[in-house]
């Protein structure tokens, strides 16, 4: 059932001015529009549940972070029926983005119980040196209340319960989500979800609190919130740069884990594209139009050598993309974007390669655009994000060309290279350039559907991300939330029991 309001520590809380949710299907629901007198109950919420969950013990954590999950399944039927209704996005996605969703709860709850996590460091007393050595422990200490930001395209894995607040709140962080406006009945259900873990694990209610959208000021309030001290976002270039900003403008600037845009480039080398011609084509088509291409790795650009076999792939691919239906986006602001950035490809050099239009709705047809290397080369707004299922294939004149492209790539989540037999020399010389791009380096696959593990960097030099030391998939996301602080010559009795433990 949808209440229409905000979880405020424990508290379901309506406000004066309700806006209408506007779903692809189904019945559209009212909700309180947030606002930053919220906002601030919900940070000092925060921060005075800090004082208690930021102390509790792992396996408390990990307790509940099992509950939340336990809770979100118990609502999947739930979930499912209002998130297709709300994002357009097919409820078998919705269900996989559940269980991934759910299985980065239980990630987070296993990786805390090993204590590796904390990086502990210790060195002994030496009181007998010249001058002495007082003993030094060091440990990661959670760094306080945390603002999530709910992703459009991921209305769960990267929304209310997913990867950041998991991770902040394995760290031992609280956190304050700001919910996404493209999914409201989404995010309510997961904070209902939330809520009945709070109670039956009789956390501390300020732990985590869901403000709904609205207004501009409920996120511009939220960064710039003295307690709040870091932010984790997905979403588009503009609207994360301007709270980045923000963040960097505060008394007390903080780190601000924003992922902003990537286009993802393939290099397809010469023997690869010609032995696997429609084998690389259906792989990338798939993986460009999957989920309508909403996604932030999904790959926007292959680069081939301007030769026969590059005209055999387009082919194949423009033969494949024009079997591909139109589909709804997540929003018609998403639609409208993805219409003016085709547009935009149209008016750069960039050759249009199939006759299909976009309406003036919120359905897409894949696009595909091909133009030459110098043509990439020499204007800058062929390497932006066309958000949505739209390729470009940038035919290199020789390899030299193609290394060019790859060092006037800016900061990308992933690069892929497609490689056989002869082409490692020419794969040996463009990953020294491709490993200063991108956080993940993939050889002969796709970068579509990022593994959530121990290994997986899903980060990259900015504009891919903010933050280039940090991922926000995987195990290794948890430290964006940590801090570490070393203790000299302190008692025992004084000691937080992780450094006990150890
Ligand atoms: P968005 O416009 O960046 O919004 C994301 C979140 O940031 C929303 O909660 C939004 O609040 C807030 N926000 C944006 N600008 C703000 C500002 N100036 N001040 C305060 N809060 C601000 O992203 P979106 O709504 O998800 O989609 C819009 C475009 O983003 C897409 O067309 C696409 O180009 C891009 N996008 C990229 C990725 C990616 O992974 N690369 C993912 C999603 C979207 P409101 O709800 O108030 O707007």
């Amino acid at each position: 059932m949808i209440k229409g309001k905000h979880l405020v520590a424990g508290q379901w809380i309506g406000s004066d001015s309700l806006f209408e949710s506007s779903p692809a299907t189904g019945p559209s629901h009212k909700f309180s529009v947030g606002t930053p007198e919220l906002i601030n109950k919900a940070a000092e919420e925060a921060e005075e549940a800090f004082f208690s969950y930021g102390y509790s013990k792992p396996n408390e954590r990990a307790s509940f972070l099992n509950k939340i999950a336990e809770e979100i399944e118990k609502r999947g039927k739930e979930i499912t029926e209002i998130g297709s209704q709300e994002t357009g996005l097919p409820s078998q996605r919705l269900e996989g983005e559940r269980a991934r969703t759910v299985g980065q709860l239980i990630l987070f709850a296993k990786h805390i119980q090993n204590s590796d996590y904390l990086d502990f460091r210790h060195d002994i007393a030496l009181p007998d040196r010249n001058p002495p050595r007082p003993e030094i422990k060091l440990i990661q200490r959670p760094i306080g209340p945390i603002a999530v930001f709910g992703a459009s395209n991921f209305p769960l894995a990267f929304s209310v319960a997913g990867g950041d607040t998991a991770s902040a709140l394995a760290a031992g962080c609280t956190v304050v989500v700001k919910g996404h406006s493209a999914h409201p009945g989404t995010s309510e259900i997961v904070a209902q979800a939330i809520d009945d873990s709070i109670k039956k694990c009789n956390i501390h209610p300020g732990t985590i609190s869901v403000i709904q959208g609205g207004n501009r000021d409920v996120g511009q309030s939220l960064v710039q919130h003295p307690l709040i001290k870091a932010v984790g976002f997905t979403g588009s270039l503009t609207g994360g740069k301007a709270l980045f900003d923000l963040c960097a403008s505060r008394e007390e600037p903080i780190p601000f884990f924003g992922e902003l845009g990537s286009v993802n480039p393939m290099f397809i080398l010469p023997k690869a594209i010609s032995n696997r011609t429609k084998e690389i084509a259906s792989g990338w088509v798939g993986s460009l139009t999957l989920g309508v291409g909403q996604f932030c790795t999904n790959p926007g650009i292959a680069i081939v050598l301007d030769d026969e076999n590059a005209e055999d792939f387009i082919k194949e691919v423009t033969t494949l993309i024009s079997e591909i239906d139109p589909q709804i986006m997540l929003t018609e602001g998403i639609s409208k974007a993805y219409r003016s950035g085709c547009d935009r490809m149209s008016s750069l050099n960039a050759t249009k390669c199939l006759e299909n239009n976009n309406e003036n709705n919120r359905k897409a047809f894949p696009q595909l655009f091909v133009t030459k290397g110098e043509n990439w080369l020499s204007q800058k707004e062929l390497s932006e994000e066309v958000f949505g299922p739209s390729g470009l294939v940038v035919k290199a004149a020789d390899f030299d060309e193609m290394e060019l492209i790859a060092k006037k790539m800016v900061g990308q989540l992933t690069c892929t290279i497609h490689l056989d037999g002869e082409d490692q020399h020419k794969a040996k010389k463009l990953i020294p350039i491709l490993e200063r791009k991108a956080g993940r380096i993939i050889a002969n696959g796709f970068p579509t559907g990022v593994e959530v593990c121990d290994s997986m960097v899903h980060g990259g030099p900015y504009p891919a991300s903010t933050n280039f030391g940090a991922t926000s998939v995987g195990t290794m996301s948890i430290r964006r939330f940590l801090r570490p602080v070393c203790y000299q010559n302190m008692p025992n009795s004084l000691l937080n029991h992780d450094l006990i433990s150890n």
